[in-house]
This record gives C-alpha cells, structure tokens and sequence, in this order.
C-alpha cells in the first residue's frame, strides 16, 4: 500500500481509484441524499426556504441518469458532467456551489481510468477552494464549507502519511460530520440562514449536512467502513 522511498513516503499504483469507484461514489451519495431527502428539507426550512433536500435530490437524480446513459471513461469526464448536471438542474444555492466543486475537481483530474490519491487530494483541493470562491465564504460561516474543508484536511493529511484512500476516505468522513456538527451553535454569516442573525444558532446547517453525505458515500464507496 505505501513504501518508505528515501525517508519520502509515497503511494504507490495499487492505491488508484477507480472510475468504477468514482462511479460508485456518485451513485452512493445520490442514494444517501435520496434516503434523507426529508430530513436535509426539515434542517433547511428552520433557517432556510426548505428545499435543499429537493435540489440535491433532483440534480443528483439528474446527474445519475446520465452516468447511467453514458458512463464516462475518465475521472475527469465524471466529475465534469455531475457538476454541469447540478448546475443546470439545481435552481438553489447548493447547485451552482457542488456544481463548482465537481467542476474543478473535474478540471483538475487528467481524463484517466485511474487516479492516484495524492492526484485525488488535488482535485478535492480545488474543488473545496472553487466553493470558498464562488460562495465569496469561509470557515465558521455555517455552510457546507464547514464539512468540507475538515474532510479535506483529514483526506489530505492521510495522504500525506501513506495511508491507503479507503482510509483517508474514512478520516475525512469523520472530519466532515463533526464539521457538520459544529454548525449548530454558529450563527450564519452567509446563505439565506444569515438573514435569521443570532437566531441561526441552534440549528444545524443542511448544506453541511449533505456534504457530510458526500463523504459518508465517500467511505463506503472506497471501502474504509460505511
Ligand atoms: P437555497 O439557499 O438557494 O435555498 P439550498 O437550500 O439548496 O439553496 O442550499 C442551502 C445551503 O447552501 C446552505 O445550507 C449552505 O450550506 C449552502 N450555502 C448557502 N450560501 C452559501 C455560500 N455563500 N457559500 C457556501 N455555501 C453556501
Ligand atoms: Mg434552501
């Protein structure tokens, strides 16, 4: 899985992902978003309009019919139509910011069968920083940022240390919940929660929520333990 190369630690050939997996990966989180449609809608209507769990559901829906129809042979394929299907599809927030995210990850991945992980660490990166940039948001604003960029940093530390990408998958799907968590008590600085002030404290993000989501279908996609 890993080996030591002149006190560098690298990743070798038999950790690539796989487009199958990546497949998987988008089919898994469709599947995740569709079991809890209900309650990504009831998070939303305390602080928003109640319709993320419908947005994600349709343009994930979407996304999946043409995966199905005409299955991509590349990773950088993949992402690219996943994110122009949820741009297109999603009126809310959340489509044109996951749009993004799968844009530029799709962007940054090489057209390949397979990807490495540190490769997959990159495009996560660039995916991440495309949201940050397109919702004009940080950290600690109470948005899906506040999943992602721990799930992130989990995935990219893993990495970093060897560990194969089911494992790294599963450090960042933990990131990403206790992310998701510490939503709760933040008081939203962006998106429509933001229009509440202080009475957004209290209540859980639902853009955090289904990034969660992504990272829990991350995990059982990859294998480290669904
Ligand atoms: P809308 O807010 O248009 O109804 P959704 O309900 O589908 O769209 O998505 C709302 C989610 O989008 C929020 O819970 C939050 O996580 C995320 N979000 C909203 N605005 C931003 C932003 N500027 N940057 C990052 N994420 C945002
Ligand atoms: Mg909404």
């Amino acid at each position: 899985m890993t080996m030591a190369d002149g006190g560098v630690t690298m990743a070798d050939d038999s950790d690539a992902v796989t487009v199958g997996q990546l497949l998987d990966w988008a089919r898994r989180f469709a599947r995740l978003v569709d079991e809890q449609r209900g309650y990504l809608t009831e998070l939303d209507a305390a602080i928003g309009d109640g319709d993320h769990g419908a947005n994600m559901d349709r343009g994930l829906r979407a996304a999946c019919e043409r995966l199905e129809a005409a299955p991509p042979a590349g990773a950088g394929e993949l992402f690219k139509l996943v994110g122009t299907t949820l741009v297109s599809s999603v009126g809310g927030a959340s489509g044109p910011l996951y749009g993004t995210f799968f844009l530029r990850m799709g962007a940054s991945c090489a057209d390949a069968k397979e990807i490495s992980s540190p490769a997959l660490a990159r495009a996560l990166r660039a995916g991440v920083e495309g949201v940050a940039a397109r919702g004009r948001a940080g950290r600690g604003e109470k948005t899906m940022l506040d999943s992602l960029y721990p799930a992130l940093e989990a995935f990219e530390a893993a990495v970093s240390a060897g560990r194969p990408a089911a494992t790294a998958f599963s450090l960042a799907r933990d990131a990403a919940a206790r992310g998701r968590d510490a939503t709760i008590e933040m008081v939203a600085s962006k998106g429509r929660a933001s229009y509440l002030g202080q009475r957004s404290a209290g209540h859980q993000d639902a853009g955090a929520t289904s990034a969660a989501l992504l990272f829990e279908a991350a995990a059982q996609a990859f294998g480290g333990g669904g």
